[in-house]
């Protein structure tokens, strides 16, 4: 289910008093804004397990049982609220608010549209997993222990008739799903005895009080273990493809995305890029050859040379126990070149925490963002950087290849300066409720990939071939991943294909491309979100170059842009070409 999915990203920073102030303060903005205020607290008391992950914790006690009832209801609540939207006149809201209501529609027709045509609470059998919610909220410290306990309790008690009601919905599931359900239930509800009971032991609630949580775990364990063994010998007898087929596609595009692009249009771009990448890595390939190996004979198919040369060059990198440091001391690096370049404003006195990678982000070393969520007063923002220590020297060599010397620098742009982060600053000046629940992640992720070519062009890394062709070969997954979802999902790819795609025109390893399949094989569409939303990015501002003549100015370009808070590049553009008419 989507909106249980949390991309770290995608929650600001705010304080809660300010939650709704609008710059403008017009009659209609005002009334936009009590409305805005209603239709949140409404939306919490219809979603409470979202509320719950979201950081709002008035129904933190309520699972929600997915019956028919449960359903017409979320069908009604998106219809009168799409009839009150109706009541405001969009052209007199201020830019912000116009956002707002565009983000707002978007989500009520989407919660329309995945209860009544897409009817994954159907043939999806993963989307009944009720473990990771509770898991969240035993990992996370937002209110005393014991007053935690007791409504998780509380949440265990209802697993029963929640894993029923799943078993009746369920009918023609995919086996991919089916599959997918049993591992990550079980999986699920094996981490979450462990840790509740260790929580229970540190706890100082009354020995009955445990008690009764710990029979409500018992009970919930069963139910759990009853939803396993009734998937294991489910008749799927007329199994429904995992492959979402072109209409549901392009209307999913449409809820996720909102591009101004059709799915169509996204995918012959990203051919296009394909091919061009392909040039102009194997031009470098070419000209470095001699370089490093000398006069050796070149391999005839283009193809093979590049991921030669590749592979050569992703030998240098830092030592295993350099990792996290050599990250710590590119950020202000990154900082210096974009001052001198004059690319963007960088507010020092938002200065990026570094830490080691919290253990319960279960070790997938690498770098993330993560920032406290709307309702959580300051709290701090960190990049999360991975140790590999206790790592074998095998696994560490392959990791360190991945991202060597040249990867880790981009990966640096995109997380941190000026992607992800200073993106989260940004965003931050524009503070919306709205925006933080609903924030587009297209836009989100196409501007920390934007970002990593616009360095590029203005002379990050000194031009050296060596770079460029490590950028080409990253920005060649984003393109791949929007070829690979597309050609799988419409187009019947097959898993061969999907491989050789992955392993040849994309130089990624073995174990990479298969586990890309199997993430495809079980989703859909947001892995189109950073090729479309890098392309919208890159189109806006080569359109505005066109329009402004000597009047453009890329720092003014990228400040404006940011200033309107994570909405969708479709509706930032409409505005910003309004702007300068
Ligand atoms: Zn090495
Ligand atoms: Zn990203």
């Amino acid at each position: 289910m989507r909106k249980y999915f949390i991309l770290l990203v995608v929650v600001f920073c705010m304080d809660s008093t300010n939650l709704f102030a609008g710059k403008e303060s017009s009659v209609t903005d005002k009334r936009f804004d009590s409305f805005k205020e209603r239709f949140i607290k409404d939306l919490w008391k219809h979603n409470p397990m979202w509320a719950t992950e979201i950081g709002f914790h008035a129904y933190d006690s309520i699972l929600e049982i997915n019956n028919e009832q449960y359903r017409n209801g979320q069908v009604a609540f998106s219809k009168s609220y799409l009839d009150s939207l109706k009541t405001f006149d969009k052209v007199a809201l201020s830019s912000l608010n116009r956002m707002d209501y565009g983000l707002i529609e978007n989500y009520l027709n989407s919660n329309i549209f995945y209860i009544t045509e897409m009817k994954g609470w159907q043939w999806n059998p993963s989307s009944y997993n009720a473990t990771g919610n509770v898991a969240f909220m035993l990992s996370e410290n937002y209110e005393p222990l014991n007053k935690r306990l007791v409504n998780i309790g509380k949440k265990l008690s209802q697993f029963k008739s929640y894993y029923e009601v799943a078993k009746k919905n369920i009918a023609n599931p995919t086996d991919e799903h089916l599959k997918l359900a049993m591992e990550q239930n079980a999986g699920g509800i094996a981490a979450l005895e462990t840790d509740l009971l260790d929580s229970l032991k540190q706890s100082t609630l009354k020995a009955d009080v445990k008690l009764n949580i710990t029979q409500s775990l018992t009970d919930a364990k069963k139910a759990v273990e009853d939803y396993i063994a009734f998937l294991k010998d489910f008749k799927n007898e007329n199994p429904r493809s995992f492959r979402l087929g072109k209409d549901l596609y392009a209307k999913k595009f449409e809820y996720e995305i909102q591009s101004q692009y059709t799915y169509q249009q996204i995918y012959h771009s990203a051919m296009q890029r394909k091919s061009y990448l392909h040039n102009e890595m194997f031009k470098i390939s070419d000209k470095l050859w001699s370089k490093y190996f000398g006069t050796k004979a070149k391999p005839v198919d283009s193809l093979a040379m590049i991921k030669m040369m590749i592979d050569t060059i992703s030998v240098r990198h830092v030592k295993p126990d350099e990792f996290q440091s050599a990250i710590e001391k590119q950020l202000p690096e990154l900082v210096k070149f974009i001052n001198e370049k004059n690319l963007i404003y960088i507010d020092p006195s938002k200065p990026l925490k570094v830490r080691r990678e919290p253990a319960y982000m279960a070790g997938v070393a690498g770098a993330s963002i993560s920032s406290p969520g709307p309702y959580d007063k300051g709290g701090n923002t960190y990049y999360n950087v991975g140790s590999l220590s206790g790592w074998s020297a095998e696994r560490a060599e392959s990791y360190l290849r991945e991202y060597n010397h040249y990867i880790l620098q981009i990966l640096n742009i995109h997380e941190a300066i000026p992607g992800h982060y200073t993106q989260l600053v940004y965003s931050n000046n524009a503070p919306s409720i709205i925006k933080a629940v609903f924030g587009n992640g297209a836009m989100i992720e196409g501007w920390a990939v934007y970002g990593e070519l616009m360095m590029l062009e203005n002379g990050y890394g000194d031009n050296e071939p060596e770079m460029w062709l490590m950028y080409y070969k990253w920005n060649l997954r984003t393109v791949c991943n929007t070829i690979l979802d597309v050609s799988v999902h419409t187009k019947d790819m097959t898993e061969a294909q999907a491989l050789n795609l992955l392993e040849n025109e994309a130089f990624q390893q073995k174990a990479e491309a298969q586990g890309k399949w199997r993430r495809v094989s079980v989703t859909n569409v947001q892995l189109t979100s950073y090729y479309t939303g890098f392309k919208e990015i890159y189109d806006l501002r080569e359109e505005l170059k066109k329009k402004m003549g000597s009047k453009f100015n890329l720092k003014a370009f990228h400040e404006k842009f940011l200033s309107y808070g994570s909405a969708p590049v479709k509706m930032i553009r409409e505005e910003m070409l309004s702007e300068i008419k």
